[in-house]
């Protein structure tokens, strides 16, 4: 089971600067998530004229049902200068890959909960770390495309044909977030000041400091 959590107003006011598109992932049995206040938040984008299109449906982290679903309301989605995520970590990161030259971002922070963790074949990764960094890193999440886990830039072992100094057979999760926001002209994400994850933030973390 996995928690997702609406990140702050503000930071969703902030990612819905130009029209958006926004994506509803709320029918995962194995997933928690906050109907009710993402509705509310959405109204408002709506009343503000910010939004372009709505999609709600389930499953977005299937790349193959994602793609049928995304037919229809294609014009939508070009129309919108991004397109806004309520899902868990590996949906917007599926979505990213599907769209890959429009900004992707995340409206939820995904949360660990212990026990099952669904049967879906998931394409994508996510550690579940409680603080999502897919809206500075183009939709590739560090903390599972980058063996280290670095969320403030590469380490500096990239090899030449761009693998990882870790897992030689791996792509550098670092290089393909570049490249990613390096197509999409928005490098400059990265300028902001240096990342830091609030390790607080875990389950895993909050566990063993209360069991201490
Ligand atoms: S940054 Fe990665 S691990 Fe953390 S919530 Fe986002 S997708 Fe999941
Ligand atoms: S080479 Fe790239 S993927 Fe590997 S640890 Fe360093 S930054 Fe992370």
């Amino acid at each position: 089971m996995l928690m997702t959590k609406l990140k702050s107003r503000e930071a969703i006011a902030s990612l819905a600067s130009g029209k958006v598109f926004i994506i509803n992932c709320f029918g995962c049995k194995e997933v928690g998530f906050p109907e009710e206040e993402a509705k509310a938040l959405q109204k408002e984008l709506a009343e503000a004229g910010k939004v372009v299109g709505v999609l709600t449906t389930d499953y977005i982290c299937n790349p193959d049902e994602l793609a049928l679903r995304l037919r229809g309301p294609m014009a939508q989605i070009s129309e919108a200068d991004a397109v806004l995520v309520f899902s868990c970590g590996v949906g917007v990161q599926t979505l990213s890959e599907v769209l890959e030259d429009k900004p992707v971002y995340a409206c939820c922070d995904t949360i660990e909960l212990p026990g099952f963790q669904g049967v879906t074949p998931l394409e994508y990764d996510c550690g579940q770390c409680g603080e999502c960094f897919l809206n500075l890193t183009g939709g590739i999440c560090p903390i599972t495309a980058c063996s280290k886990s670095l969320v403030n830039g590469p380490c500096g072992g990239t090899s030449h044909n761009g693998k990882c100094e870790v897992c030689p057979d791996m792509d550098c999760g670092w290089e393909r977030i570049i490249e990613r926001l390096k197509a999409q002209g928005r490098l400059d994400v990265l300028k902001c000041p240096t990342q830091l994850h609030d390790f607080n933030t875990d389950e895993a973390t909050k566990a063993a400091k209360e069991s201490e």
